[in-house]
């Protein structure tokens, strides 16, 4: 599986620091691949989704989209005062098969004539499963990635399409957990902002709100939970900035290769990395950058990497601590609150610096 697309632009909204990590979703690199071209060995561990949660999603989604979509229909439309037994579907994965090389760029042209028809007051489907929008990754709008909702249901009050996602994710008392939750509320904030492009394009921005609908599965069977409706101004906040960080790294991209054509990992040592805690679960280099960054005090975790400063040398951290003095007062005040910290945590002097060491 590559790190491309919307779920390139993801990974990159939870780790904005990280200048490698975003060069690996403008190349589009397939990860398991890049860490043997990178680190010279295969990747050790179990990589990607697993076969059974990717067989239930799976199976999820053809139950909602059997018999015209009528599970979803019956989902979603009263959510937005649609009548599910005469919602008119549109299945752009039955209208326009195949692989993604191949029916990305027909389904998006379908897409743009929904979307020039409802900037128009013509009639339009309420429910498109399988939409096709584009997200503008550059300024001028000269590159972009694509971006594929599992659906878009038609709000007939604001006349917009709002973005949906289907999970099998299962909804206990109208809560799921949230680590399922992050990342499909940043997927959705990326298919907000591709269709506020679009939407632009036709004149119709200002209808598009920050939000996106959720259809779960309850614990029994997988049949759908009522479709739920998500305010997303954070998420779409993170993602613009992910764009940004994204257009930096591919400008850096092509200064390190002014001088010659050189494969990713040639440059790997030229993009800084930000090692976090979250890289693991998330990133396939997590443990190489870990052992890079083992002499920064981001391998103390989040919380104490926020307190010290990621970047900040363990080494220098601990000279500072045994000599407790320093010309720099920010220095003294670092020490101070270290101190005040590990009293309240009830660690001795020595407990400490063998901790830090
Ligand atoms: S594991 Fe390394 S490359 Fe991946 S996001 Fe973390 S710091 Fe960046």
């Amino acid at each position: 599986m590559s790190i491309s697309g919307t779920r390139g632009l993801v990974r990159v909204s939870k780790n904005l620091s990280c200048v490698l990590q975003a060069a690996m979703a403008v190349e589009g690199v397939r990860e398991p691949e890049f860490y043997r071209r990178l680190i010279g060995r295969e990747y050790p561990g179990e990589y990607g989704e697993r076969l059974s949660a990717r067989r239930r999603g799976n199976k999820f989604e053809a139950n909602l989209h059997q018999n015209n979509a009528a599970l979803l229909r019956r989902s979603v439309g009263p959510t937005f005062g649609l009548d599910p037994e005469v919602m008119v579907v549109r299945n752009f994965a039955e209208e326009v098969p195949g692989p993604p090389t191949t029916m990305r760029a027909h389904r998006l042209a379908r897409m743009r004539r929904v979307m020039a028809d409802l900037a128009a007051g013509k009639e339009v489907p309420d429910l498109v499963i399988q939409p096709q929008f584009a997200l503008p990754t550059s300024p001028d709008g000269a590159r972009f990635e694509y971006v594929s909702p599992d659906f878009a249901v038609l709000d007939p009050k604001k006349r917009i399409y709002v973005p949906g996602e289907e999970k099998s994710f299962i909804v206990r008392d109208r809560v799921v957990e949230p680590d399922d939750l992050d990342l499909t509320r940043r997927q959705a904030a990326a298919q907000i902002l591709a269709i506020r492009a679009q939407a632009r394009q036709m004149g119709i921005e200002k209808r598009v709100e920050n939000r996106a609908v959720f259809v779960f599965a309850t614990p029994y069977g997988l049949s759908p939970a009522p479709a739920v409706v998500e305010p997303l101004h954070a998420e779409v906040h993170e993602l613009r900035r992910a764009l940004t960080v994204y257009d930096s790294a591919r400008k850096m991209l092509a200064r390190l290769r002014a001088q010659g054509a050189a494969p990713l990992e040639m440059l790997a040592d030229e993009l800084p990395r930000n090692f976090q805690e979250s890289c693991y679960g998330s990133c396939i280099l997590a443990a190489e950058c870990e052992r890079q960054a083992r002499h920064r005090a981001a391998v103390m975790g989040d919380d104490a990497a926020q307190l010290v400063g990621g970047e900040m040398d363990l080494r220098q951290l601990i000279r500072l601590v045994v000599r407790g003095t320093s010309d720099r007062p920010e220095d003294l005040e670092l020490v101070g609150e270290i101190r005040r910290a590990s009293t309240a945590l009830g660690l001795t002097e020595n407990e400490l610096l063998r901790r830090l060491a």
